[in-house]
């Protein structure tokens, strides 16, 4: 799909309210998903390039059912959306997910899940600046609270409504009128209620949106006529039948049971079964099963008053059949919308733990990674010196030497502190130990942070100086036993004094122990010579 098909998407969006038909007709239908590609699969952690149109599609096809009263397909549409986005949680559609979720389930009663949904619509909706689906959140709050705690109803109400007035979005400025009107009544301040409604029906006229008006005129109307005033009453319901009979496509019940009742009431039965017959007629073109057999209930009074019996009888026939069909249906619909509700509700919760799970395992990974580096580092570490160990020069030094593009420009040195069997003679085995970390540390800080210093063994050391000649290794070595005058030992005299003695060869096939082996024999012709010094290979000597 294409960002052509997503502002159809986002336009049929915008129609959902005023114009269902109008809004399934700019719904494209949903290609079979593709099994190679992730987007099919709802675990998916992988956003595919298409989730979100499919996600999209699903939301509006999801929002249609839920206007056609099928809370079941709106529930599984929404929570197919909602896994396909996933990660995306930063598209619109994902809030318009939850706000087809809440929807369905508050259609159902199911006000503690909805309660959630509601909630989680509010979040999310605030963290992708979906204001309308936000408003939409916090208006649906109040309705329920409307019901349930009526207290607490008002701030979500007057939220909802100063979103809407701020964005100019009348559809949602009708509904807050409307839903607080009905909080008004609830706190029996009627006054109040009725300025609402009738704000209501303006904002609704004004929009166009046909069923709210209606809605809002028969409650006019009812409640006129519950004040005893007949004639406001009835011209309040006959403009809400009037309008209504404007969209045959979804004639609205509501308006006819008040206006029927007023008319047997005062003689005028021909007129009630005319009203009927023409609301009989539209409902069954509309399929609306349960409004056909309310209106049967209401001509078998009617007949029954006119003295025609058998026509009330057979009303009434009409009237048990189609409430029996339409009560097994209805109850099979909601079977089924309670199972998908909890079969989402299930799937999500096992997502979460194992969301919650991998976090774990990841945790417990990354533990073993650090607990795994600390023991490199201590299997690649002197545990007196704090230099490298033998073990490291032994692996990460033949690594070394193997990766060098020139093996020539590399230098090995032996170093051996001299006489050292008298450090420990006269300062004991710890004085010894202090000597050897201070030589290490001494060793450490005057070599370049390229070359390698390990502690072979007793009192010897190696290091590898790569990218370096021969000369310029030897030089190094030549300065740091020169500096060695300058060397002192917490806790030992000042007048210790320790050199060292070495050999300095170069590495030309890049073989580490060869080049060890030469440079030991350098060593010892440099104590046998009488200590102090680094002896280096003369170049011509070099084995090739
Ligand atoms: P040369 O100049 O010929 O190298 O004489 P030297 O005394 O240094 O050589 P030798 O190899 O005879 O003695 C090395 C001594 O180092 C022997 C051993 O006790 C001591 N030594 C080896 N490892 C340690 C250690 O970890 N701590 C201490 N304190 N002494 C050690
Ligand atoms: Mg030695
Ligand atoms: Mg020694």
């Amino acid at each position: 799909m294409t960002s052509l098909t997503l502002s159809r998407l986002q336009e049929a969006w915008s129609w959902r309210e005023l114009d269902v038909a109008r809004c399934r007709a700019l719904t494209p239908t949903l290609p079979e998903p593709d099994p190679a590609s992730s987007y099919g699969q709802p675990a998916s952690l992988v956003p595919h390039p298409d989730a979100e149109e499919r996600a999209a599609v699903l939301v509006l096809t999801g929002y249609t059912a839920f206007r056609e009263a099928r809370p079941a397909e709106a529930l599984e549409a929404a929570g197919e959306a909602l896994a396909l986005l996933g990660l995306a949680r930063a598209s619109l559609w994902y809030s318009r997910a939850l706000n087809v979720r809440s929807c369905a389930q508050l259609e159902l009663a199911e006000f503690g899940l909805a309660t959630v949904t509601l909630r989680e619509q509010l979040r999310a909706s605030r963290d992708n600046g979906d204001v309308e689906t936000e408003g939409a959140a916090l208006h649906d709050l109040g309705v329920m609270h409307t019901r349930l705690d009526p207290d607490h109803a008002e701030g979500y109400l007057l939220a909802s409504r100063s979103i809407f007035e701020r964005t100019a979005n009348t559809v949602g400025q009708a509904f807050t009128a409307w839903s607080l009107g009905e909080l008004r009544e609830r706190q029996g301040r009627a006054p109040q209620a009725m300025d609402l409604y009738g704000t209501a029906l303006q904002l609704a006229t004004r929009c166009g949106h046909r069923a709210m008006q209606v809605l809002v005129l028969s409650r006019l109307g009812e409640r006129a006529l519950q004040a005893g005033n007949a004639e406001q009453g009835e011209r309040w319901l006959r403009d809400a039948l009037a309008r209504q009979s404007q969209d045959p496509a979804r004639p609205l019940w509501i308006t006819v049971p008040p206006l029927v009742h007023l008319l047997i009431h005062t003689g005028r039965l021909a007129e009630a079964r005319e009203v009927l017959e023409m609301q009989l007629q539209g409902a069954t073109h509309a399929g609306m099963r349960a409004v056909q057999s309310e209106l049967h209930a209401l001509l078998c009074d009617v007949h029954e008053a006119l003295g025609a019996p058998l026509e009330a009888l057979a009303h009434l026939r009409r009237h048990v059949t189609l409430y029996r069909q339409e009560n097994a249906d209805e109850q099979a619909r909601k079977v089924r919308a309670l199972e998908v509700l909890h079969r989402t509700e299930l799937a999500e919760r096992e997502a979460h733990t194992h969301r919650q799970r991998s976090a774990e395992l990841q945790a417990a990974l990354n533990e073993l990674e650090a607990l795994h580096l600390q023991l490199e580092k201590a299997s690649a570490t002197d545990e007196l010196t704090g230099v490298h160990n033998r073990h490291h020069l032994m692996t990460a030094g033949v690594r070394l030497l193997e990766g060098q593009p020139q093996p020539a420009n590399v230098a090995v040195a032996i170093l051996d502190i001299d006489h050292f069997k008298r450090v420990n003679d006269t300062y004991g085995h710890d004085g010894g130990d202090r000597v050897l970390r201070a030589f290490a540390q001494f060793l450490k800080r005057g070599l370049r942070p390229t070359d390698l210093l390990a502690r072979f063994g007793g009192e010897e050391f190696v290091v590898l100086f790569p990218g370096t000649l021969l000369d310029e290794a030897h030089a190094l070595l030549d300065a740091l036993r020169h500096s060695l005058t300058h060397f002192t030992v917490d806790g030992l005299p000042v007048n210790l004094t320790v050199s060292f003695t070495a050999g300095v060869v170069n590495c030309p096939d890049g073989q580490l122990l060869p080049a060890l082996h030469r440079a030991d024999q350098l060593l010892y012709r440099g104590k046998r010579a009488g200590r102090g010094v680094v002896e280096r290979e003369s170049l011509a000597r070099r084995p090739g």
